[in-house]
């Protein structure tokens, strides 16, 4: 039988965190815990209608226009908006977001042409990627149809078939609510944790929080390859007018700044020397996946886009805006010092 002194020592050890608190930064129940953020969530989608997305998502697609989507390269895609919807036109490439996103919730909906043509994949296929084009979810004809199991409607595809075929009709619209956890790589580009994604198919689990052994793949499996924790959502051309509507994403963990992945023309304007001397002086350089480099007294810093002209490193407070086309860039070190305001040299002529 515990004594009144053994019970008051076991409470004190509960207080002090020594069985582990869910959050270490406060005790259970603390009065100086912040409240979370209030939100309207939004409305449900009839048939009929797309529902009104929650207060704090980025609204990708509402209906009205492509002003967020772009082709791969950056270009203006030829996806075509008809009736509050966003059509793939076939041979057209995929589409992808300008805007990069992490670890998120994304809310899809879509529906395959109708009526029908064609048979197993080859039947209003489409697909929503993470990664730009790495990392597929399966979108697809799968009512009444066959195919393989991992490539069926809300599959991982070609790792994980979905739990139960959930799928409805040609024709009739479709919600896929995904949560998104990105793959983490470290400075040396080794993995350090795997993509997982939670899927829900029209109200169903279908995928619950499955680690995906690398980018999706046909008849291959690919390994990871380091790439930003942030990067664009994708829609697939798979030469198939499916529709997709209402989409909106929220970007889960800390709030940071936004990041975009810019079309490569711009990018390709920004490259080059700006500046002169040994202080004065910066070299732009391009970096796969849509990032700079930004070279300042022989250091090498990573740049991300947070805006069409304005790029930020995520290691070190350097900032930098173009100006005028790529003619002009300012580079700010910290708060304290004067902005760098530099010229871009005129690229050596071809001999
Ligand atoms: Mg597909």
């Amino acid at each position: 039988m515990k004594t009144p002194a053994l019970l008051a020592l076991a409470l004190g050890a509960m207080a002090t965190g020594l069985r582990g608190a869910p959050d270490p930064n406060w005790i259970d129940h603390d009065r100086d815990r912040p409240m979370a953020a209030v939100i309207d969530p939004g409305t449900a989608s009839t048939q009929d209608a797309p529902g009104r997305p929650p207060s704090d998502a980025t609204v990708l697609f509402d209906g009205k226009d492509v002003s967020q989507w772009v082709g791969l390269d950056g270009s203006p895609t030829k996806w075509i908006v008809h009736d509050g919807a966003l059509e793939c036109v076939p041979g057209s490439g995929y589409v992808r977001t300008l805007q990069s996103f992490g670890d998120c919730q994304l809310h899809v909906e879509w529906a395959a042409p109708t009526p029908p043509h064609g048979v197993s994949q080859d039947r209003g296929n489409s697909g929503v990627f993470f990664g730009v084009d790495r990392y597929e979810t399966q979108v697809l004809d799968s009512y009444e149809s066959k195919t393989y199991a991992d490539g069926a409607a809300a599959a991982v595809y070609g790792q994980y078939a979905p739990l139960v075929n959930a799928a409805r009709p040609p024709g009739v619209w479709q919600t896929y609510d995904i949560i998104w956890t990105a793959p983490r790589f470290d400075a040396e580009g080794k993995l350090v944790s795997k993509a997982r994604e939670t899927l829900i198919h029209n109200g169903v689990l279908v995928q619950n929080n499955v680690e995906l052994t690398g980018p999706t793949g046909w008849i291959n499996r690919v390994p990871y390859k380091a790439h930003p924790e942030r990067m664009p959502i994708s829609f697939q051309d798979h030469g198939h007018p499916v529709r997709y509507r209402n989409v909106w994403v929220r970007e889960l963990g800390s709030p940071r700044h936004r990041e975009f992945m810019l079309p490569e023309a711009v990018l390709d304007s920004y490259a080059g020397s700006f500046g002169h001397g040994k202080w004065n002086a910066v070299v732009i350089g391009r970096l796969p996946d849509g990032l700079l480099s930004l070279t300042l007294s022989g250091q090498e810093l990573v740049m991300h886009a947070d805006s069409m002209t304005h790029f930020y490193a995520l290691s070190t407070d350097v900032q930098c805006e173009f100006s005028d086309g790529g003619k002009g860039l300012t580079v700010t070190v910290g708060q304290d010092t004067e902005p760098m305001k530099l010229e871009h040299q005129e690229k050596a002529p071809n001999p």
